[in-house]
């Protein structure tokens, strides 16, 4: 049933735009994003969107690499979401999460929202999408990781992107957009792959491992409401090149643009990294029930994300995490959490060029060893002190910082609705 309706729509929209959620973010173009989202908004939403999405990435990539497109776009986004505030959402959301948000939300149902996953279907209908997803060939950084172009004071940091994976390549470069001899941005590539473990990894990746989605109840027990629990629908993680842009001189707006519904940054590990914003009508605490045992879900267009505190990476960085058991119905469920003493632990970067840094605990110091007061967070969830990648001062976001364990009334978004700074183009 779901299957026809979302072949049929899938069709439909594939042929009509070709975007999709991503979109959002950037990337293609603002036409297709908007038409795209509208479809999947107006649709119920799972279907349509994830579908939608797939496409989009094909054309996306593709897009992106012109620097055009991203400039368009970006504004648009942001744009859209200033103008509307979270409304906007509406497009966006759709764009990104809707994936999940609408998989999950539409959770409810069946499956059948999971159909947003409906990805493979997609894949069907537009065989495009697969085809150029698996394209993962770097698009700006053609000739690898040049650290050596990189600012000084950001080299320590973006040097991470290159030596954190070890099968799934990220490269950090710089662009000189306008060809006047001085690079515009520093770029991170990536083909957005956790070498991590994941329930949403294909069976035969070596990263996939099952996961039981009931403990997402007791992990997130301080929202859990009777939320429907289970995956985000047939999405699977897809290979797919990601270009973060971000100023090559990183510096505060003076007007805050607010954060799409696609990717705003990405990880060390070159995962994307979305805001805690949910598609229209949707509630993110929805979607905390699809995450995988790594707490990230992918959308429909394959696209791995966090919107959360990144556990696993967390871990993988040599941050302290603890595992957390609970026991129902003679089933012991246990996951790994934050344990909130890593805030000095750099986990990435949004595309305005700030870094982020783990969840606030009790326990911040700067690159003296000197005890950082949280009480200096800010509304975008960022202040300035200097940390071990940066002797100098430097704005930088951290994790949110939420109760530890499922005793809180949060848990950790990775960041807030606006960019502190002017964020530069991000590109699919
Ligand atoms: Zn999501
Ligand atoms: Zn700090």
């Amino acid at each position: 049933m779901n299957k026809l309706f979302m072949i049929a729509f899938t069709t439909l929209l594939l042929s009509a735009c070709g975007a999709e959620e991503g979109l959002t973010q950037a990337e293609d173009d603002t036409q297709v994003s908007e038409e795209e989202q509208v479809n999947e908004e107006s649709t119920s939403d799972e279907s349509t969107e994830e579908e939608s999405t797939t496409p989009d990435d094909d054309t996306t990539s593709e897009d992106d690499a012109s620097n055009e497109d991203d400039s368009t776009e970006q504004d648009d986004v942001s744009g859209e979401d200033d103008s509307s505030g979270n409304d906007d959402t509406t497009e966006e959301d759709d764009t990104t999460e809707d994936d999940s948000s609408n998989e999950d939300d539409a959770t409810g149902d069946d499956d059948a929202a999971e159909e947003d996953d409906a990805p493979g279907e997609d894949d069907v209908a537009g065989d495009d999408a697969e085809e150029e997803e698996e394209v993962v060939d770097a698009e700006v950084c053609t000739t690898g990781s040049q650290l050596g172009d990189i600012p000084a004071n950001y080299v320590a940091a973006l040097e991470k992107y290159t030596t954190t994976n070890s099968e799934y390549t990220v490269y950090v470069c710089t662009q000189d957009t306008n060809n006047d001899g001085t690079a515009d941005y520093m770029v991170v590539e990536s083909t957005n792959q956790p070498e991590h473990e994941s329930y949403y990894f294909e069976d035969d990746n070596h990263h996939h491992e099952d996961f039981d989605f009931n403990t997402n109840k007791y992990k997130y027990d301080a929202v859990y409401d009777s939320q429907r629990t289970g995956a985000a629908g047939n999405n699977m993680i897809e290979a797919q090149t990601v270009v973060m842009k971000m100023p090559i001189t990183p510096s505060a707006a003076a007007t805050k643009t607010v954060t799409p519904y696609g990717t705003i940054g990405l990880a060390i590990n070159g995962v994307s990294f979305f805001n805690e914003n949910a598609a229209p009508g949707d509630d993110i605490t929805e979607e905390l029930f699809t995450f995988d045992q790594c707490s990230g879900h992918p959308q429909g267009s394959g696209l791995y994300h966090y919107h959360v505190d990144p556990v696993c990476l967390i871990r993988d960085l040599g941050g302290e995490v603890t595992t957390v058991t609970h026991t129902a119905g003679g089933k012991t469920y246990s996951w790994i959490e934050d344990t909130g003493t890593n805030a000095g632990l750099l986990v990435g970067f949004l595309v305005d060029g700030f870094p982020v840094y783990g969840p606030v605990g009790n326990s911040e110091t700067d690159c003296n060893g000197v005890a950082v007061s949280s009480d200096t967070i800010d509304e975008y969830n960022g202040h300035s002190h200097c940390t071990t990648e940066f002797s100098e001062t430097i704005y930088h976001y951290h994790v949110k910082t939420a109760e530890i364990g499922a005793t809180g009334e949060a848990v950790f978004w990775v960041t807030n609705t606006h960019y502190y700074g002017e964020p530069g183009l991000l590109e699919r």
